[in-house]
């Protein structure tokens, strides 16, 4: 009972990956500096409900995390962070290791079938730490880099300045 209430407290109850809080908690322990973080957020995904049912958008979320957190390495972190949204942590700040890997998520996410001829897509943000930065901070550039990479027509990722 107590290791199935401490499991609970940091992995997510649906995809099994680590949890909002976990990421969290982790990244402001972590000691590296600089590091990079990633946001991944799934394209349309309301659309997967609105056309397929909520069953086949749950199907979807978990075949999307355990397919992308078997890419990620001991030392790296990959979490949901939200409904559709998942954060990485890289304790790297080589932007070109962390865009090789970005655009292999985003291949990777290409051979998730939805339904009949329809695949997934995601969208990243990717902001590398600058000196010591608060980890909200970065976060928040991460996420305007994301919302960059949805304007110019998602499927794609883009680094934050
Ligand atoms: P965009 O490409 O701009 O990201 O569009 P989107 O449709 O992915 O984004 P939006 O924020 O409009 O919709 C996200 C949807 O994700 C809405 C919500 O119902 C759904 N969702 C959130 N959590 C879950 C979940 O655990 N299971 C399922 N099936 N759907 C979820
Ligand atoms: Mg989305
Ligand atoms: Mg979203």
């Amino acid at each position: 009972m107590h290791n199935r209430l401490a499991q609970e407290f940091v992995i997510d109850e649906l995809t099994k990956v680590y949890n909002r809080r976990c990421f969290y908690q982790n990244v402001k322990n972590a000691v590296t500096n600089p590091y990079t973080i990633l946001i991944i957020d799934i394209d349309h995904f309301k659309s997967i409900n609105d056309n397929f049912g909520h069953d086949m958008g749950d199907q979807v979320l978990k075949e999307f995390a355990g397919k992308v957190n078997a890419l990620f390495e001991s030392e790296n972190i990959f979490a949901r962070i939200g409904g559709e949204e998942f954060a990485g942590y890289f304790p790297s700040s080589n932007i070109d290791d962390v865009a090789k890997f970005s655009q292999a998520v985003l291949e990777l996410v290409h051979t998730i079938k939805v339904k009949d001829d329809r695949f997934l897509t995601v969208s990243i943000g990717i902001a590398k730490r600058i000196s010591d930065e608060a980890l909200d901070s970065v976060m928040k550039r991460a996420d305007q880099a994301l919302y960059l990479a949805k304007k110019n027509g998602r499927d794609h990722f883009e680094v934050a300045p």
